[in-house]
C-alpha cells in the first residue's frame, strides 16, 4: 500500500466544519483539489506548517484576513473569504473521498484508481521516495523537488511574493536545479 499512499492522499479532501482538526497548509479543505502547502515559506510564513484551518480565524470568528492576504496570492485568499464560513458550533471537520460524487470511500472507486494509475505509477520517481525508509520530512522534500514544488524564489517571484534572483549567486534565477546543483552553497556542500 506504501507505494499508493500519495494516491489515496491525492483523493482525499476535508469538509470544513470548525476547522480545528484540519491542516490549513497541508489538507485539502478550501474547494480546490491542491494543497496550499506549495504557499509555505518557513522564512515568511507565520502560520507554522502544522498550523490547524480554525488558527486563521480572528478573535471576532471572522477570517484573519491580514493573514490570509500575506500568505496566499490573492486569487486564493479571496475565494476562501468568499466561500467559507467557519463556525465554531458546526462540528468536527471530515474527510471525503473525492474520487466518488457522494464522497463517501468505496473500494471499486479506489480500485479503479489504482488500475488506471498502475500503468505509469511504477516509473514515478515518488514511488522510490515513498518507499523509502527515512524521516518524512525528507521524502516530502524530495517528492517536492521531482514535481518542481520547492519553493524556490523563481515560484514565489511568480506570486510577487520574492525576487527572481538566489540571495547568495548575484544575478542568477533560483530556481529547484540551482538549489540542488548550481548555486553556489550547494557546490560547498
Ligand atoms: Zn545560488
Amino acid at each position: 500500500m506504501a507505494p499508493y499512499w500519495p494516491l489515496v492522499v491525492d483523493n482525499r479532501s476535508v469538509s470544513i466544519g470548525n476547522g480545528a482538526c484540519t491542516f490549513f497548509l497541508i489538507d485539502k479543505w478550501w474547494g480546490e483539489n491542491f494543497t496550499l502547502e506549495e504557499f509555505f515559506d518557513p522564512n515568511f510564513n507565520p502560520l507554522p506548517f502544522d498550523a490547524s484551518v480554525n488558527q486563521a480565524i480572528a478573535d471576532d470568528g471572522e477570517w484573519n484576513f491580514p493573514l490570509l492576504g500575506n500568505i496566499l496570492p490573492p486569487h486564493i485568499s479571496n475565494k476562501i473569504r468568499v466561500i467559507l464560513h467557519l463556525d465554531e458550533d458546526s462540528g468536527p471537520d471530515s474527510l471525503i473521498w473525492s474520487a466518488e460524487d457522494n464522497g463517501v470511500f468505496s473500494i471499486k472507486s479506489s480500485y479503479n484508481l489504482l488500475a488506471n494509475e498502475k500503468a505509469w505509477v511504477s516509473h514515478m520517481p515518488w514511488v522510490t521516495i515513498w518507499s523509502r525508509k527515512g524521516p518524512e520530512k525528507y521524502k516530502i522534500y524530495f517528492w517536492k523537488l521531482s514535481h518542481d514544488k520547492l519553493l524556490t524564489n523563481k515560484r514565489k517571484s511568480s506570486w510577487g511574493l520574492s525576487p527572481l534572483d538566489c540571495p547568495f549567486c548575484f544575478g542568477l534565477v533560483e530556481d529547484s536545479l540551482h538549489v540542488m546543483r548550481d548555486c553556489y552553497l550547494a557546490t560547498q556542500v
